[in-house]
């Protein structure tokens, strides 16, 4: 047990989680590495939401609500840390979840599919028996996406996405919006919308502001995304990265 008082609590138990995925079996080997650097940059920025990132998550949410066929893409990672979570804001804003791993096994995606059924999510895509093609006809796993998912999606949400898929569905020409904590990731610069925060901060907050922009009007959501520069908010967000006490 780790005590609350200890000053890295939150940061420990997320390690925790990711511990306890690696055991179940749908991690990839390198997914402590990549949570490693995600730890790095969020000890940097004082592990608190910045501004430019809540900005960010209000122009994404409302991006996420004009969308005709929005999807949360979801690797072992986001789920290891944010299941129900996901599922929460999939809900709120009417978005698809598919499972996409960048180191794709049947094992890893059975395991995950249960997951989320279990936390009450049935209609999860990209399971074993679902329909898949390949985006710009790439035959690889880093192109598959589930035909009425990712394949169709005008919108789609990628958490900690690896740089390469990043890559792809961008030049698939969907709108893209990441969650990383790293705001000098390709992920990152290639995407429309980029939230330098924590996962497991960034997708309640989004839910928050799904209920809040739910009730305004469309041409507000409208103006919030045409009004968004994001290699301009990237840049603030970099000065968010504190390297002196
Ligand atoms: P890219 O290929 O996009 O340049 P990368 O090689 O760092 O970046 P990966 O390691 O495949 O990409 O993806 C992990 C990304 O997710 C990293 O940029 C890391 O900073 C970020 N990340 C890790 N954990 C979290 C977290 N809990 N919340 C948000 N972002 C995270």
């Amino acid at each position: 047990m780790i005590p609350k008082s200890h000053p890295r609590y939150e940061s420990l138990l997320l390690r925790d989680k990711m511990v306890k995925a690696s055991k179940e079996g749908y991690l990839a080997d390198s997914a402590m590495i990549a949570h490693g650097r995600g730890e790095a940059f969020d000890y940097l920025i004082g592990e608190k939401t910045t501004y430019p990132a809540k900005r960010a998550m209000y122009v994404a949410v409302a991006a996420l609500l004009l969308s005709n066929n929005p999807v949360i893409s979801v690797n072992g990672n986001a789920t290891a840390l944010a299941c129900d979570e996901i599922i929460e804001l999939a809900k709120s804003v009417d978005a698809k979840i598919e499972i996409n791993l960048f180191y794709r096994t049947d094992d890893r995606v059975k395991i995950i599919t249960k997951l989320y059924e279990d936390h009450g999510f049935k209609d999860i895509l990209g399971t074993l028996d679902d329909d898949i093609e390949y985006l710009n006809d790439i035959k690889n796993n880093r192109a598959s996406a589930s035909k009425t998912g990712i394949y169709s999606a005008d919108t789609i949400l990628i958490p900690l996405e690896d740089g390469d898929r990043a890559e792809i569905l961008k030049k698939s020409g969907k709108n893209i919006i990441t969650i990383d904590l790293n705001p000098l990731s390709r992920t990152s610069k290639m995407s429309d919308v980029s939230i330098m925060d924590n996962i497991v901060r960034a997708i309640p907050f989004m839910t928050k502001i799904a209920e809040d922009l739910k009730t305004q009007e469309k041409s507000v959501l409208i103006e919030l995304v045409n009004d968004f520069d994001n290699e301009e908010n990237l840049k603030e967000s970099l000065e968010q990265i504190k390297l002196k006490e």
